[in-house]
């Protein structure tokens, strides 16, 4: 997964636009929470399901054995040239079955789909539809040509997840059933999958040591996890995960400081009613919701969003973990500078008087470029 740069709120305009502050485990990320997760495919409180991303890599394999003897379902959302690179570590990941615990004899992993190579043309920002919906066919159905022969057996499940979780150039519902119309095997699929906590490729992570990086999922986990089940998201092919993971000597790693506090591994499918065919998305929205966006000058935009019965409106853009612009009331205008133009998700939440949150719902606008 590549990181989303916080591209916009660079220039503070009417209202301040207060710039992330590091390790903001507090912050709800906002995009991710209205989209398939944990709470949305059944998995109960203190219940957790690990997926591996952008793999497999050689020492994907070491990893994926000791994550099954210490009895930890894993799924693995794969990249089709990786694949293509070690096809024998793909085919030891993919057989691999529980040894002991009540799980022996089950498999251990689930192979799923993360695209053909993660890549877009002209960009850094992994996308899958951004190149129009028939490349997303392509980079779907060619890992698809791959991994196939490990999860057509014992009704395992088709799954996928667009490279970063982002398809920004149409809404996802929307992009997924165009996908489908033009080609019909794919609604074999399941997903696509979001989750819940991830950050091992963001800053906080990259400039810390496995350990804070550690602590920094842990926060997500304890904070989130007691009130609705998780997707825990991670990278097993960089090595500062592999050892926030499992730890090193010192450090137990965060398996074992889950395990040890309670929360229970299970697999990703789990509750199969709960799963969502592909392009069916649950939308996690509530409450009423207004929201305009106005172009007052070269890539600068008037904001007017309302909320009924709110007392606090915050309103994120993409991936921010902080609010692109937030205001006390039902009502909320503000004029932003957004200097990157294209399929732009926003996200808005509203809050009652005793901080409870009474609406959230996403709004995507094409931006000029
Ligand atoms: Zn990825």
């Amino acid at each position: 997964m590549k990181l989303i740069l916080p591209s916009v709120c660079l220039v503070p305009l009417l209202l301040a636009c207060k710039q992330p502050t590091p390790n903001s485990d507090e912050q709800a990320l906002a995009f991710e929470d209205s989209l398939t997760s944990g709470s949305q495919i059944g998995l109960q409180p203190m219940e957790v399901a690990l997926t591996l991303d952008d793999g497999p890599a050689p020492e994907s394999l070491p990893l994926a054995k000791k994550l099954r003897d210490l009895e930890i379902p894993v799924s693995y959302f794969m990249i089709g040239v990786n694949i293509q690179s070690h096809p024998q570590v793909t085919r030891e990941i993919a057989e691999l079955k529980f040894t002991t615990g009540a799980m022996a004899g089950k498999p251990a992993t689930i192979i799923a789909n993360h695209s053909w190579d993660h890549k877009r043309k002209n960009s850094e920002i992994a996308c899958i539809a951004c190149d129009g919906t028939e490349y997303a066919n392509m980079e779907i159905t060619k890992t698809d040509a791959l991994i196939r022969g490990y999860v057509t057996q014992a009704n395992k499940p088709f799954f996928f997840r667009a490279p970063g979780g982002n398809f920004f150039r149409r809404d996802v519902p929307e992009e997924v059933k165009s996908l489908n119309e033009i080609n019909k095997d794919l609604s074999k699929y399941i997903g696509p999958f979001f989750w819940d906590v991830s950050g091992d490729v963001e800053p906080v992570c990259l400039k810390e040591s496995a350990e804070k990086c550690g602590d920094y999922y842990m926060g997500q986990i304890r904070r989130k996890g007691r009130s609705h089940g998780l997707i825990i998201l991670a990278h097993d092919i960089h090595e500062k995960t592999r050892t926030m993971l499992l730890g090193d000597g010192k450090y137990p790693g965060i398996i074992a400081q889950m395990k040890r506090e309670g929360f229970k591994f299970v697999h990703l499918d789990k509750y199969p009613a709960a799963l969502s065919k592909f392009g069916n998305v649950p939308r996690n929205e509530f409450g009423e919701i207004s929201f305009k966006a106005n172009r007052v000058a070269d890539k600068t935009y008037n904001f007017d969003v309302k909320v009924k019965g709110a007392s606090k409106i915050e309103v994120f853009i993409d991936r921010l973990q902080q609010p692109l612009f937030s205001g006390a009331g039902n009502t909320l205008q503000s004029k932003q500078a957004i200097t990157t133009g294209g399929q732009r998700i926003f996200v808005i939440k509203g809050f009652d008087a005793s901080k409870k949150q009474i609406a959230q719902g996403s709004r995507s606008i094409d931006l000029p470029y």
